[in-house]
């Protein structure tokens, strides 16, 4: 293993990147960096950027780019995150990913490796519409738009770190795919 482990945790929404990120964080002692959550406190405490984000998170669509990156930046930039650091949900666009990949190199760090998550569409709907976490955005029509999205933005990110990608079937239990990505992570050391 490499002294540095930067993650990128991607996938649908619903793919479950929230719930394994939070148990990468316990089994490699890094933190996860949710730029969804850092944007829902945002909105709860009435922040400049979450007045901005609100009604384009409640929507499904992005929040912009540059936005993202800022909060990327300076949080990825804390002491905390000197080991390494599970990205959950950025980056969401080929810009982002671009930012990034200049920002690890900028602050000295290794480059990311890339977990995608893969599940198929009725199985995401079922699982965000029976959820309950209080999300403005889990209703059917926001999750459609948020599917959509994910195709026409998120799908290139793919693409941009072509075969490093390792694609995990996020269908199972939550024991099992936690297994699958820690075998991918030390496949890739
Ligand atoms: P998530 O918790 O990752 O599902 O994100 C919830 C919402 O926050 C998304 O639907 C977007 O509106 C916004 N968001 C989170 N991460 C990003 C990102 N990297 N780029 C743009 N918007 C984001």
């Amino acid at each position: 293993m490499s002294r540095q482990l930067n993650l990128i945790l991607t996938g649908p929404p619903g793919s479950g990147k929230g719930t394994q990120a939070k148990r990468l964080v316990e089994r490699y002692g890094i933190p996860q960096i949710s730029t969804g959550e850092i944007l829902r406190e945002a909105v709860k405490s009435g922040s400049e950027i979450g007045k901005r984000a609100k009604a384009i998170m409640d929507a499904g669509e992005l929040v912009p780019d540059e936005v993202v990156i800022e909060i990327v930046r300076q949080r990825i930039a804390r002491p905390d995150c000197k080991p390494g650091c599970v990205l959950d949900g950025f980056p969401r666009t080929q810009k982002q990913a671009v930012a990034l990949d200049a920002l690890l190199k900028e602050q000295g760090r290794e480059p990311a490796r890339v977990i995608a998550l893969t599940v198929a569409d009725d199985e995401i709907r079922r699982r965000i519409l029976s959820r309950n976490e209080g999300r403005a955005d889990d209703n059917e029509e926001s999750v459609n738009k948020r599917l959509e999205v994910f195709r026409r933005d998120t799908a290139p990110v793919l693409a941009h770190y072509g075969k490093s990608v390792a694609k995990i079937d996020g269908v199972g239990s939550m024991d099992d795919i936690t297994a699958r990505i820690v075998a991918a992570i030390g496949a890739s050391a």
